[in-house]
């Protein structure tokens, strides 16, 4: 089968580098172009990532003596890719504008950026809870006028814990949740070296967050009405999110609420039983089961079971009554993995065997 070729945008950060180990031998995608900001243009990547790739792993080989282009630099790019990952640092107005350029250019963009997540006409994909979103694309580029290109997101890190274990429990009606995230450093792109003062320490404060956390999964749960997103509205969710020294991996500790509350042996088996559109149609990223509960009672632990399912499984565990909701438990995925570059890749995938790439 010929490869897709694909380019990354912010080759050179924390997610960028991470696309690249996950798409080393990938087998529908291959890696053609690189870009990342000004500072990097012009040099090889091996170079440009020189003491700061993070990862244990070599740079793959057919990647390391790649030019690294200006994001904003398309020419340079444009012929080179079928489709973008992008994963840029720079402001909203910035990367919508990048993101948009690229989409103009007949190039489809699967962002990792919150820039375009409240844009009217992106979906916002999960790909196993929202797959039918991407009938949004059409609309999207009738509203554009864009023939080829599109731009679809996925949401943020922190949902990717909780919001895949709830999916299978929509039946049972959840109204209230309350979650609290205890969030890795390689969230905020950081390492121990490059964040010492979370040495040590929790920090009950991450910008942006818990609005995130909040407020993405009611437009993920959502519908289209008239060709536009609906929220869910449903559930009401409060988050507290915390910064916590972990290098990599989100857990989060959820209590719930439901309308029609189901028994414990009826969460379990929902659980057990999920398994939805990626999984059936054996996406290369898919993990299968999506879904893994732990019967010990001190797990999920984030350096025991972040890389469960190639780092794209949810390990849940703890599954108990509460005395304020309905139920508790605990869920945990890896941030940069499922949560980022994994996430987005599994995007990718499902846009392909759908046709849009
Ligand atoms: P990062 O390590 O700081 O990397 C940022 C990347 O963007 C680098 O390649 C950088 O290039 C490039 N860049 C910076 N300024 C730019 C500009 N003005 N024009 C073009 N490129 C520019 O950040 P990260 O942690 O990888 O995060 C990247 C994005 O993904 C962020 O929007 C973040 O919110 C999102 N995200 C991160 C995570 C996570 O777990 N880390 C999870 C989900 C989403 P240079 O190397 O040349 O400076």
């Amino acid at each position: 089968m010929k490869k897709l070729k694909c380019g990354i945008l912010g080759a050179t950060g924390m997610v960028g580098q991470r696309f690249i180990t996950l798409l080393d031998k990938h087998p529908w995608f291959e890696v053609t172009a690189l870009a990342a900001s000004p500072r990097s243009a012009g040099r090889k990547y091996s170079e440009a990532v020189e003491g700061r790739w993070f990862s244990k792993k070599e740079i793959p080989a057919n990647v390391r003596n790649l030019a690294v282009s200006d994001v904003a630099d398309i020419g340079k790019i444009k012929n080179k890719v079928d489709f973008v990952f992008s994963a840029i640092e720079a402001s909203k107005d910035e990367i919508r504008e990048f993101e948009n350029k690229y989409a103009e250019n007949d190039i489809p963009v699967v962002s990792n950026n919150s820039a375009h997540r409240w844009t009217k006409d992106v979906p916002m994909i999960m790909p196993e809870i929202n797959p039918h979103h991407l009938e949004m694309i059409n609309i999207q580029r009738k509203n554009h006028g864009w023939k080829k290109g599109f731009v679809v997101v996925k949401p943020n890190c922190s949902l990717q814990s909780y919001l895949p274990a709830i999916a299978p429990l929509m039946k049972y009606a959840p109204i209230e949740m309350i979650i609290t995230t205890m969030q890795a450093i390689s969230g905020a792109g950081k390492t121990f070296e490059t964040f010492p003062e979370i040495v040590d320490n929790v920090i009950p404060y991450i910008g942006g967050e818990e609005e995130k956390s909040e407020q993405e999964p009611l437009k993920i749960l959502g519908s289209i009405k008239n060709n536009e997103f609906v929220n869910y509205n449903g559930i009401k969710i409060s988050a507290h999110c915390n910064r916590v020294a972990a290098s990599d991996g989100h857990l989060a500790a959820v209590s719930v609420k439901f309308a029609k509350k189901p028994t414990k042996e009826e969460i379990l088996e929902a659980w057990k039983n999920y398994r939805p559109e990626p999984q059936q149609l054996k996406l290369p990223s898919a993990p299968d089961p999506v879904l893994i509960y732990r019967e010990e009672e001190d797990r999920p632990q984030t350096k025991l079971d972040r890389d469960a399912g190639n780092g794209m499984a949810i390990t849940i565990g703890r599954l108990r009554e509460c005395l304020v909701l309905d139920y508790r438990f605990a869920a945990l995925s890896h941030n940069t993995i499922r949560g980022a570059a994994g996430g987005a890749i599994l995007v990718a995938e499902l846009l392909h065997k759908k046709g849009f790439l």
